[in-house]
């Protein structure tokens, strides 16, 4: 009887890891959904929760163990000047509630957030030398990424000189807003073309086409909130860093917020949950980011995401009633 149990466990853990390769790679690669990312997520945290219960039986390509991206042909290479991660996931007010608690007392004391939109696009790292904009890159498997440096020009508000002479690897999401999605997808079915499934799948294709007038043509706009090695005069917060980005010409998204405790930063996600359908480019969640970068340091990473931030997932608003059913087709 228990052996009956334990074997079943491994297979499902087996199957779990295969199906959601499968999706990653729909996903990642083709930019397709066969299933919703509220589905996504409901299988890789079955998979989390059965790895977490047996350590040994992680099988070294499980999507818990690396960054999803995989990379396509087509695209020179780029390594990253630190890893680009991914975020752990928070449903509710609990997992909230745990992060906050695991960050502080790691940390000592009380600390600040500061809550983001997270944007549903694509993750791009973008160079700058002595103030040029040499190179642009997707996240890729988190060390390397492709080079989409000429679809990345075709962005209208990514400035291709600074307003000071800085170096460094700023990261940031690159997206469609739903206006130009709506007014592309019209287009398209006028021209008899099967119209793009979501405003992400749609900036991620247009920025992974080897010819970038069809970037062009998809008219992405980007959000940039991080850096990567820039020297020693960095912004030592999370809000000045976005301070800094205007300064020095790079956009990034005024909606956010900082918070002290557990109450604001739900009443921020709330408020945000809310606004996102009035908001003129779509999100699926908030990040939830230590304020301060020496305590983010001190935390550390994972082998897969920062120690430092969460991304609080809302619910999807289409059916989820697929799930059972997905769950043992492959
Ligand atoms: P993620 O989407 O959960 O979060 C990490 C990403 O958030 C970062 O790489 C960055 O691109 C983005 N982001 C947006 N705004 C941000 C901000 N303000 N600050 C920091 N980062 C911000 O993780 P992931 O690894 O990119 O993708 C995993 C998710 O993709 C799954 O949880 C699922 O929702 C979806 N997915 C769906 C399918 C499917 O078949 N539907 C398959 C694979 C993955």
């Amino acid at each position: 009887m228990v052996e009956t149990h334990t074997n079943d466990v491994k297979q499902r853990m087996h199957q779990l890891t295969d199906l959601l390769n499968h999706y990653a790679y729909q996903y990642y690669v083709l930019d397709q959904s066969e299933i919703t990312d509220y589905e996504y997520d409901q299988l890789y945290h079955e998979l989390l929760k059965l790895e977490a219960a047996h350590p040994s039986w992680i099988r070294s390509d499980s999507p818990t163990q690396r960054v999803g991206d995989q990379l396509l042909e087509g695209f020179s290479k780029v390594s990253h000047a630190e890893p680009m991660y991914s975020l752990s996931n928070a449903f509710n007010r609990a997992d909230l509630a745990a992060f906050i608690e695991r960050c502080e007392a790691l940390a000592g004391r009380s600390l600040t957030y500061m809550c983001e939109c997270k944007i549903d696009g694509l993750a791009v790292a973008l160079t700058y030398q002595d103030g040029k904009f040499i190179r642009g890159a997707t996240r890729g498997d988190g060390t390397v990424g492709e080079d989409i440096t000429s679809n990345l020009k075709t962005i209208k508000s990514l400035p291709l000189r600074l307003n000071e002479s800085v170096s460094g690897e700023f990261r940031g999401e690159a997206y469609m807003p739903k206006a130009v999605f709506q007014q592309l997808n019209e287009t398209r079915e006028q021209q008899g073309q099967a119209p793009f499934a979501n405003p992400r799948n749609a900036a991620a294709g247009g920025l992974r086409q080897v010819d970038p007038r069809a970037a062009s043509e998809r008219q992405l706009n980007i959000f940039m909130y991080g850096v990567a090695q820039a020297g020693s005069d960095t912004p030592t917060s999370q809000a000045q860093l976005f301070d800094w980005l205007k300064t020095i010409g790079l956009r990034s998204n005024p909606e956010r917020q900082l918070c002290q405790t557990l109450d604001e930063i739900w009443h921020y996600i709330e408020h945000i949950d809310e606004l996102r359908h009035s908001l003129p480019y779509e999100i699926d969640g908030v990040v939830i980011k230590v304020n301060d970068v020496a305590v983010q340091s001190e935390l550390g990473y994972t082998v897969k995401s920062p120690r430092w931030a969460i991304a609080y997932k809302f619910k999807a608003e289409v059916a989820e009633t697929t799930v059972r059913e997905v769950e043992w087709t492959v």
